[in-house]
């Protein structure tokens, strides 16, 4: 027997939750199912929504150990893009141009395939495409940026940004027209919902453990012909992947005139184009939704739930949102909140399915995994059906995972990137030029 899903619980204290619905779960397990997925966010969802297409007939239970929504899926920036974490230029290093162009031509069309289901199916998650900025607010960023323009990254100088969006100090930016806001848990409830209408059965409360014969859920054991392990930052990192946190807030919802001044009419995602990553978006009740990195990696890459809450990041993203528009000066912000993301040694995702043991997992999208986690789930989904496509032979799939060093190295490495970053962005805000210390921090990370 499941434990009763508590059906007020948030799962976490992002804005999404905040202003979510509750999943009603269901409490009762079957004996035996053809496909156990374990995790409740989008890659283990949206597993389940690709598998009961493909085939129907298939008996699916998806376990999350709290609430559905609980973990990144559900606490994210709701930037659906084409980004993926490592550059174009060194993927087609690593893996050549036209596996690069296949991974891209996938992303894009992943976008658009999320777009019709939100429309038919999650009209909540208020999911727009029009696309994102980058923008520049001194001279190295405006170089760097404008070196990579591209056919997708489109170049547009201060006086074309300024159609767009109003920052201060803005010297143009990146516009990538591949890429949709959304609310993050007012799509994963369209799914849940798509999923019930569909027979999936969905259980919260439901802490999984694969076992040869199956899962075992809160200690009952249960036969499944396969299993799917979704679990994201939450499994054993051991070296394969190392948890760093992002971290949010918003501000309540602005006026009409704020928004006239600063822009973003058509909600596009947007973003400084600093070495700390930061990422924002407006949201469907006119809100300033931003987050960014800072926080310092945990020794073992631990999960620490204080981090999520680290004070100082929060304060520096409040700030950097009054720097890009002075207007937020007497503007409360309303919440704040963060959670983790899997990072691979090469900053690349994994989606490993072995056909003998019905075995399979995916994750390690580095904080892209909005568009991410529906093309892993799509090819998982494919690999258990035992299809093959131009999907299923993507670079990444059924990758060996290059491991991180040990410690205590690679809590030296990673800590100085995260701090390097900072440092980075304001000898470039001081000097006006490229910064010296990001040539150093680039080959830490291999990125
Ligand atoms: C603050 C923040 C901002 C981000 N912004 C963006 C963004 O704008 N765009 C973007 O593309 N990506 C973004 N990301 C990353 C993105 O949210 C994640 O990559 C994605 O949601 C991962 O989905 P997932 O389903 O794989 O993992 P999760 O959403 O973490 O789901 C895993 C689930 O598994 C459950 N679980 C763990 N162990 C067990 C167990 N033993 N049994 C049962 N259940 C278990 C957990 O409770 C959790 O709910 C952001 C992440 C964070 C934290």
């Amino acid at each position: 027997m499941a434990l009763t899903a508590k059906l007020d619980s948030k799962p976490n204290n992002s804005l999404w939750a905040d202003t979510a619905e509750c999943f009603e779960s269901k409490s009762q397990f079957a004996d035996s199912y053809d496909v156990a997925i374990i995790g409740g966010g989008f890659s283990g969802l949206w597993s389940a929504f690709h598998l009961i297409n493909l085939n129907p007939n298939l008996k699916i239970a998806v376990f999350e150990a709290k609430v559905f929504g609980f973990g990144a899926s559900g606490r994210n920036g709701g930037w659906a893009s084409s980004d993926y974490p490592v550059s174009r230029s060194r993927l087609i290093k690593r893996h050549g141009l036209y596996r690069t162009n296949s991974l891209f031509n996938a992303l894009i069309s992943s976008i658009d395939e999320i777009g019709s289901f939100a429309q038919r199916f999650a009209p909540q998650s208020h999911f727009t495409k029009s696309g994102t900025v980058t923008f520049a607010r001194n001279s190295a960023q405006e170089k760097r940026l404008s070196k990579s323009a591209d056919e997708l990254h489109i170049w547009k100088s201060a006086e074309e940004l300024s159609h767009l969006i109003r920052v201060s100090d803005a010297r143009g930016g990146l516009f990538n027209p591949e890429c949709a806001t959304v609310n993050p848990m007012g799509l994963l409830h369209g799914i849940f919902e798509y999923l019930k209408s569909r027979k999936v059965d969905l259980f919260e409360n439901s802490f999984a453990t694969p076992i040869p014969s199956g899962v075992l859920v809160n200690s009952q054991s249960m036969r499944a012909n396969v299993v799917i392990q979704a679990t994201e930052v939450y499994g054993a990192a051991g070296r394969e992947f190392i948890p760093l946190y992002s971290q949010m807030v918003t501000t309540e919802p602005l006026p009409a005139d704020f928004w006239d001044e600063i822009g973003v009419k058509e909600r596009f995602t947007f973003a400084e184009g600093s070495h700390l990553i930061n990422y924002a978006q407006r949201t469907a009740d006119n809100r300033l939704a931003i987050g960014g990195r800072g926080a310092t990696y945990p020794f073992g890459s631990r999960l620490m739930e204080g981090k999520e809450y680290t004070n100082s990041v929060h304060q520096n993203i409040r700030q950097l949102a009054r720097k890009w528009f002075p207007q937020l000066e007497n503007v409360s912000f309303t919440h704040a909140w963060g959670g983790a993301v899997a990072i691979t040694r090469d900053w690349e995702p994994y989606i490993q399915f072995d056909i003998k043991t019905g075995f399979g997992r995916l994750g390690g999208y580095a904080g892209d995994g909005v568009t991410m986690s529906f093309l892993a789930a799509k090819i998982m989904a494919n690999l258990v059906v035992g299809n093959s496509s131009e999907l299923t032979n993507l670079h990444f799939v059924n990758r060996k995972i290059r491991n991180w060093e040990p410690e205590p190295l690679r809590y030296i490495a990673v800590n100085s990137l995260v701090k390097l970053s900072g440092v980075a962005d304001r000898e470039e805000a001081l000097t006006n030029r490229p910064s010296v210390v990001s040539k150093l921090i680039a080959p830490l990370i291999l990125r």
